[in-house]
């Protein structure tokens, strides 16, 4: 792999990064737990975020 790909990859990586931090917050749907959109499963109590959280 050259350099410039590496500095690509890296840039892809600071973009999802970026686009993660924005996700909307959601709420579990088994406990009720607040969670943030970085998160893509309930820390509480492990459920996965649901696809249609969106409104
Ligand atoms: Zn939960």
């Amino acid at each position: 792999m050259k350099p410039h790909n590496g500095e690509r990859a890296e840039a892809l990586i600071r973009e999802a990064l970026a686009g993660a931090s924005d996700a909307p917050a959601w709420r579990c749907p088994d406990c009720g737990e607040p969670l943030d959109g970085v998160f893509d499963a309930c820390w509480s109590c492990g459920a996965l975020r649901p696809c249609d959280s969106s409104p």
